[in-house]
């Protein structure tokens, strides 16, 4: 096969070379050969000893994604080789066949622009009929050679780790940067409407065509269980709640009441079925509002909660956009952190890269000061390790989850 070379400038080899997959536009010297959109070239330093091979998208500033760190084409036995990889590391921690989990983590694992998460639990059908058993499984393409290479994808997944269905979620805005329009749809298979996962312990009805991103954020798994360890006998504020997931495993962990919140119109609905499939309805209030001001209110109400979990979107979704982000995440805790009663505990998180962990830690401080109060370190915490996070590629490491006790006021 003949392939394109790509001839990297000098130095610019090193940060690959440590486990970086993406070769920018101004890092390359020369192309030998005319690689088309989405085609497998091989990339060399500017010695010329190889470095690996990867996916060319002359319309992205990413203009190739290093796939592997061999001469080799991206064929089906490839991404067998890559699931059967995956898989492996998942099965150290968890239970695929029986647990929903992120199965391809993009880039971390080796699969540039490739997101699979899978999701074990039950079909709800809507006439009330029979539920049947299975695993679906929601994909999101994000790169050019991603897109150009579904069916590959679909094949070796379909040999490694089947599912009953196979539901498209290529609406992440990120796809504008790669050239390439939104997608949402079923790929293979038939995908219910509703699936009724489990997860600790409790049972929640996802939606993995209409749902934000996949349908069910897997990576905050055990940093819902690590904060409901704290919720018994307490007042519960879950805000940005999405479907329930902190609220409701504190309700089940003897939370006196849980205060839901969210943007999100279907989000707040699917709160309340969550709540009463699993006989939480009592303990559980969703609101739809936005956060911001629904906080400001609370405080203006004087009202108290024993234990706050704060989990936004990402406020800086690049470099540019830290500093506002650092605002908006200050004013959120510092207006928690009023709302928490002497004792009471914040559970705060950011799942943006760009706003790192010293940052969120120092935003955090801030907060506190400007609060009056003294924080104690309870837990810090990460994404669960479904997506793994991996030397070299510190875009892996996203997700922030800091718990902390507002003890005395200064
Ligand atoms: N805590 C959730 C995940 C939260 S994702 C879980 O455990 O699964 C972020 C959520 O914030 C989304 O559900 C989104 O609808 C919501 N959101 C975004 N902006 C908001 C705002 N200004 N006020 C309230 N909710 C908002």
């Amino acid at each position: 096969m003949d392939r394109a070379r790509i001839v990297l400038k000098p130095k610019e080899d090193l940060r690959l070379r440590a486990g970086h997959p993406w070769v920018y536009d101004n890092e390359i010297a020369r192309v030998e050969g005319e690689p088309g959109p989405g085609a497998e070239v091989e990339v060399f330093d500017a010695r010329l000893i190889p470095v690996g091979s990867a996916f060319w998208n002359p319309n992205s500033k990413i203009r190739a994604r290093l796939y592997s760190r061999a001469f080799r084409a991206a064929d089906e036995a490839f991404f067998v080789e890559a699931f059967e990889r995956a898989l492996a590391w998942r099965r150290r921690f968890f239970d695929p066949e029986r647990q929903s989990l992120r199965l391809v983590f993009g880039e971390a694992d080796g699969l540039p622009g490739l997101i699979i998460d899978s999701f074990v639990g039950r079909a709800l059908p809507l006439d009330g009929g029979g539920a049947a058993e299975g695993r679906w499984v929601s994909a999101q393409f994000l790169s050019l050679g991603m897109e150009m290479r579904k069916d590959r994808v679909l094949a070796a997944l379909e040999s490694v780790f089947p599912a009953a269905g196979v539901a498209e979620r290529s609406d992440a805005p990120v796809r504008r940067f790669e050239g390439l329009p939104t997608r949402v749809g079923v790929m293979k298979g038939e995908v219910p409407r509703r699936v009724a996962i489990e997860e600790n312990g409790l049972s929640f009805a996802i939606d993995l065509l209409g749902g934000q991103k996949t349908g069910w954020f897997l990576d905050q798994r055990t940093n819902r269980k690590a904060a409901a360890k704290f919720a018994s006998g307490r007042r519960v504020l879950d805000a940005f709640c999405n479907q329930g997931g902190f609220g409701l495993t504190c309700a089940a962990n003897g939370a006196d009441s849980v205060l839901a919140v969210d943007a999100s119109a279907e989000a707040v609905i699917a709160v309340s079925h969550n709540a009463a499939q699993n006989g939480l309805q009592d303990r559980v209030r969703a609101v739809e509002a936005n956060a911001f001001d629904f906080l400001r209110e609370l405080e203006r109400a004087k009202e108290r909660f024993g234990l706050i979990v704060l989990d936004p979107p990402a406020f800086a979704k690049n470099r540019a956009s830290v500093e506002g982000a650092h605002r908006g995440y200050k004013d959120l805790n510092l207006r928690a952190l009023k709302l928490l009663e002497p004792g009471g505990i914040l559970v705060t998180c950011s799942c943006s890269h760009w706003f790192s962990r010293e940052r969120f830690a120092a935003m955090l401080e801030e907060a506190a000061r400007d609060a009056g109060c003294r924080l104690r370190l309870v837990e810090e915490r990460t994404q669960d390790l479904d997506h793994p996070i991996v030397s070299g590629y510190d875009e892996a490491r996203y997700l922030k989850c800091l718990i902390v006790e507002a003890g005395e006021r200064l």
